[in-house]
């Protein structure tokens, strides 16, 4: 509220300096006796700098994307993502290229070279829940200097109905970009499940099918490069919202999904490929524990995605089922390996963490008996190492050892022993 006149004449009658209007017009002032502005007018300012503002630090921002050029080649950028995830060699060098031709896009349109556009080649991951699609767009997005996103396309649906706006995607890449437009209009995104936005059947038109294609079909302007309107705070665009202005030319789009089931329409494929003369032959040298390394975009459009959809996601790579040697590598090896952590942690307390190599067998093989994957590795640690970790720092002690013996009673005791059972 105003706690004296603005300027507002003889009868000192509190005025907005910028629109002038006082509150008797309805205006709701704030200020003091010289000078008020009312609320409306400072939302509109408000507005005005976050659309006008010229990036200041732009030109910083470039020098460091070509800092960074320099410095990644794609045999660098899979060195790095190699130190937290284990295996999958194909992903890690679609992923590479596709990084680093994006900087060669950016950088070749800010530096206007010569006329030749080079197009953006979104990707497509595809491989079993839990074997490290999430895992590789994290370390991209540790890696980089460029603004990025993780967006799930499981709370998408069709405008107008229960769930989020497809733009809402392009919401958390300009939170990344602190609302830079001209940034953000360079980072990348990474789309997860998005699987779940397959066609539910086989024929759409029988019932409306409002988070599947229907979503397909208004992400395929946000992927193709087009100008789209985002609402600000994400979730549904409402009439009275203002939108920003993005233009997805740039942006760099990468989508993981598990595609659950899709191995039996990569098998129905191959067989009817090779149906008749020389079958024995060809099928000879198919990997049926991993079908998915033949993949192919019919196989896509047979599991529910549309043509044009999969047409704007013209590098397809997949990853390979956890085997129990990578496992184990998960296990001991990145960076921040499970028992990396739990050995700092012991660490912390003043302990000296050690554990048997029998028991490291034990916790992988209990992981390939429930079917539990990488992220089973966790929960089966954790119920090994609570007692311990629950002890330790009030124990005085400045070794612990892990033995085979006592992880599996710590197993037995966990959930009434059904991991061990
Ligand atoms: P998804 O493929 O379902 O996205 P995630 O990347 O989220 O799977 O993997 C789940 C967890 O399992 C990761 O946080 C990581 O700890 C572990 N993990 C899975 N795959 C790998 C891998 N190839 N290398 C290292 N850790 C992995």
């Amino acid at each position: 509220m105003a706690a004296a006149g603005g300027t507002g004449g003889n009868q000192k009658v509190p005025r907005c300096i910028i629109c002038g209007r006082t509150e008797k017009d309805g205006a709701l002032l704030i200020g003091r006796s010289s000078g008020c502005i009312c609320t409306d007018c400072v939302e509109n300012i408000h507005n005005y700098i976050h659309e006008n503002k010229p990036s200041s630090d732009n030109s910083k921002f470039i020098s460091k994307v070509r800092e960074d050029f320099k410095l990644l080649s794609p045999k660098e950028i899979h060195k790095y993502l190699g130190q937290y995830v284990i295996g999958q060699e194909e992903a890690k060098k679609f992923l590479s290229v596709a990084v680093y031709n994006h900087y060669k896009r950016i950088l070749s349109q800010k530096e206007e070279d010569s006329g030749l556009e080079l197009e953006k080649s979104n990707v497509l991951m595809v491989g079993p829940t839990g074997t490290g699609k999430t895992l590789l767009a994290r370390s991209i997005a540790k890696m980089l200097h460029l603004p990025f996103a993780i967006v799930d396309a499981t709370v998408l649906t069709e405008a107008g109905y229960v769930g989020e706006d497809v733009e809402s995607i392009l919401t958390r890449l300009l939170q990344d970009a602190d609302y830079d437009v001209a940034k953000a209009e360079m980072g990348i995104v990474f789309i997860d499940e998005i699987d779940k936005i397959a066609r539910k059947s086989d024929n759409p038109s029988i019932t409306r099918d409002v988070s599947g294609e229907g979503v397909q079909q208004a992400m395929l302007k946000i992927l193709e490069g087009n100008i789209v309107n985002v609402p600000p705070q994400g979730g549904r665009k409402h009439p009275e919202q203002k939108m920003i202005a993005v233009n997805t030319n740039n942006i760099l789009f990468i989508c993981g999904g598990a595609f659950e089931g899709i191995d039996k329409k990569i098998a129905q494929r191959l067989n009817t490929k090779v149906v008749g003369y020389g079958v024995q032959e060809k099928t000879k040298g198919v990997d049926k524990k991993d079908l998915l390394r033949y993949i192919a975009p019919q196989d896509l459009r047979s599991y529910g995605l549309i043509p044009e959809l999969i047409g704007r996601l013209p590098v397809v790579t997949f990853l390979h089922p956890l085997d129990r040697k990578a496992l184990m590598d998960i296990l001991t090896q990145p960076k921040n390996a499970l028992m990396k952590q739990y050995r700092q942690m012991f660490k912390m307390d003043g302990i000296d963490l050690k554990v048997d190599d029998s028991v490291l067998d034990l916790i992988v093989d209990t992981a390939i008996k429930y079917n539990l994957g990488a992220r089973g590795l966790r929960s089966i640690c954790e119920a090994i190492m609570v007692d311990a970790m629950y002890e330790a720092p009030s124990s005085g002690k400045k070794s612990f050892r892990v033995t085979l013996e006592y992880a599996q009673e710590k197993l037995s005791s966990f959930t009434g022993g059904l991991l061990l059972s």
